[in-house]
């Protein structure tokens, strides 16, 4: 049983859309971001009465290095599902972002028409702090949105590696959008990045046709050879096999957007019905489960007294040379119990 007052934070959340909903949105994923013991107690608690609303919407991961065009092709892509019927929250992990500013969607003037939309949510990126921080709040306001009626969640992110790992953690499909001068090297795609995405999206096409075309045949054929995602576990031979598209988009002119919607929906349909999907949120949820535990653990060693007694001095001898780092790390852990 939860407090009355969370209980009426829950109702409203769970209730009809528009402002009471969107207050009790925005004081659940603060209680979520907060750092007090109480806070995340309540937290929790909210959490758990909203888990079984959970797990509704399409959950879509959008990367790309600053200035390609997220914010833009965002807020199009928003606007355009907003006027198909559907309700849109943005969400971003940016791990170098800090109370003071700098952070994606931190600033209020970008996507100001998605963000005066009934039907849209906005999110920037909670304070910089550790990624798995940063990434865990998202995860959970991602939870708290679905549990409001959100049937579509785009998580935003920068082009800093560990945080596109973290977002095509949490998301059923990974975006990657590209500008149209990715050149002849391709020198600007980190091959890594490339592999988690489901689809290429090559933005500002308007700016130059040609080149858009070149760099989507380049692309195409690069992610031809990194091969078909979901080759590998049960579902291998079921259908769910996905080759990541390239496509062309101008978001700025909003073009491209059917053509990525219609991309989305098919790799959504053909995932759902082969179980790939499923067997995705799975795979990422357990993931979750022991990423919070080791954060948890690290946490709690660093923090246990004869550990913390025993860590400086053991450190000090590692960085001399005088002592493994591997022999430091043992004695450290039979402290700890
Ligand atoms: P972000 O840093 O990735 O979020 O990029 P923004 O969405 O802020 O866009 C960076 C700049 O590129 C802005 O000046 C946009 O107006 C411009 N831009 C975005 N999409 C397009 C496009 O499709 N075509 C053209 N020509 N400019 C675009």
């Amino acid at each position: 049983m939860l407090p009355a007052a969370d209980q009426a934070l829950v109702d409203a959340l769970r209730g009809a859309p528009g402002a009471a909903q969107r207050r009790a949105i925005a004081k659940t994923i603060t209680l979520l971001e907060s750092t007090r013991a109480d806070h995340r107690a309540r937290a929790e608690a909210l959490l758990g009465a909203l888990l079984p609303a959970t797990g509704g919407a399409l959950r879509l991961g959008i990367s790309g290095v600053p200035g390609v065009g997220k914010s833009t092709f965002i807020e199009a892509l928003g606007l355009y599902l907003i006027a198909r019927g559907r309700r849109v929250a943005v969400l971003a992990v940016d791990p170098s972002s800090s109370v003071s500013g700098g952070s994606i969607l931190g600033d209020k003037t970008r996507m100001e028409r998605l963000a005066g939309a009934e039907q849209a949510y906005i999110r920037p990126s909670p304070a910089a702090g550790k990624l798995g921080g940063v990434a865990a709040q998202t995860r959970e306001a991602m939870l708290v949105l679905e549990a409001a009626g959100f049937d579509t969640v785009i998580v935003e992110t920068v082009g800093v590696g560990q945080s596109e790992i973290a977002v095509a953690g949490m998301t059923d499909l990974f975006v990657l959008l590209q500008l149209p001068n990715a050149g002849d090297e391709l020198q600007a795609i980190k091959r890594g990045v490339m592999e988690l995405a489901d689809l290429v999206v090559v933005n500002k096409a308007d700016l130059d046709e040609a080149a858009a075309t070149r760099a989507r045949a380049q692309i195409g054929s690069a992610l031809h050879l990194y091969g078909a995602h979901g080759a590998h576990g049960p579902h291998a031979q079921a259908g769910a096999r996905w080759q990541p598209r390239v496509l062309q988009a101008s978001a700025a002119q909003g073009r491209g957007l059917d053509e990525f919607w219609a991309a989305v929906t098919a790799f959504h349909t053909r995932q759902s019905a082969s179980g790939a999907l499923a067997e995705r949120r799975q795979r990422q949820t357990e993931a979750w489960l022991w990423e919070r535990i080791e954060a948890g653990l690290a946490e709690r060693f660093r923090h246990h007294p004869a550990v913390a007694a025993a860590l400086p001095a053991a450190s000090a001898e590692v960085r001399a040379g005088r002592l493994a780092a591997s022999v430091a790390a043992r004695r450290l852990l039979d402290l700890f119990h």
